[in-house]
């Protein structure tokens, strides 16, 4: 549904901050923050975080928000750190952690594409919290399917060292699960474009695929313990744990994230700080940083272990 952003704002400067006065420091004029009931329609998501709205923004002015405390600040600065986090993991990575463990070129091939597909996940985040405000509706829905797709991207990320590492002794099957996973992806992606996809009625479905996609892991993982002789062989000892704390925080932070728990329970006392939205964007950054050590682990091990020869005889 369109709208006609206020004309008020050109004229008047605004300083004011919805019910949260006491921090005037650092606000640029012209932007004020509003209540859930004074927002436009399609920004209307969460009624538990009454307050602390940016909206009806230009680009610039959505930029400069980044800088005043809105319900946004922490969504927008989480990411940002992580995108932070994972850059530097990557040049340390590069310098130190790959040359340590006699890594090839396959393997930085594989962290490059990891760290990057993290790195696009975080900004792409960062990108949709920064401009959900802005004045049109269009940009707002644009930076949103923006957010999705990155959402996808993270999950590639954690997908293709997963499989690289663990079928390392099994080039057929690496093969099979890359290219099944590219393909899901890439399916996703063009589900995106659908003009449906990221309206509100389908919300169910949204979340259905992006759950299949990140369950998808589940057949790989099992696949991968039978190939390596069950519960009982040193390696799924090793790093099955590794898999299965993955798949917990993944399912905490999506629990989070649907049930919009706890600011459910305490309606306009968590606009700013403590939301359900905080703790998925931390839990995310968590469970990345957590795969990107296990695929660090994970190499280590093949490295000083040379694939058993039921295996290299195959490939
Ligand atoms: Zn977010």
């Amino acid at each position: 549904m369109p709208y006609k952003p206020l004309k008020l704002h050109k004229s008047t400067h605004y300083i004011e901050l919805g019910s949260y006065q006491y921090w005037p420091v650092l606000v640029p004029r012209g932007i004020r923050l509003y209540t859930f009931e004074q927002i436009p329609v399609f920004l209307k998501e969460n009624p538990y975080i009454t307050d602390g709205y940016r909206a009806h923004l230009p680009s610039k002015l959505c930029l400069k928000s980044i800088f005043i405390l809105s319900n946004e600040t922490v969504n927008i600065w989480s990411h940002l750190l992580g995108f932070l986090l994972f850059f530097l993991l990557g040049v340390n990575d590069m310098c130190a952690v790959l040359p340590a463990s006699g890594a090839n070129r396959e393997d930085y091939v594989i962290y490059c594409i990891g760290l990057f597909c993290f790195q696009v996940c975080m900004l792409c985040s960062v990108g949709y919290h920064l401009f959900s405000c802005h004045r049109s509706e269009k940009t707002c829905r644009r930076w949103l399917a923006l957010d999705y797709a990155g959402i996808c991207v993270g999950i590639l990320g954690c997908y293709v060292p997963g499989v690289f590492y663990a079928f390392y002794c099994n080039i057929f099957w690496r093969q099979v699960y890359l290219v099944t996973v590219l393909a899901l992806i890439l399916a996703v992606f063009l589900a995106q474009i659908h003009p449906d996809y990221h309206s509100q009625e389908w919300q169910y479905q949204r979340t259905a695929i992006f759950c299949s996609v990140a369950g998808y892991g589940v057949i790989p993982a099992i696949h991968w313990v039978w190939l390596n002789g069950g519960f009982g062989s040193t390696v799924v000892q090793l790093f099955l744990p590794r898999v299965m704390v993955m798949y917990l925080i993944a399912g905490a932070a999506f629990l989070f994230y649907i049930s919009k728990i706890p600011e459910r329970y305490f309606p306009g006392q968590l606009n700013y700080v403590g939301a359900s939205h905080q703790v998925w964007h931390i839990l995310v950054v968590f469970m990345l940083y957590w795969w990107h050590q296990t695929a660090v682990y994970i190499m280590n091990f093949r490295h000083s272990q040379p694939c058993p020869p039921l295996y290299t005889s195959s490939g």
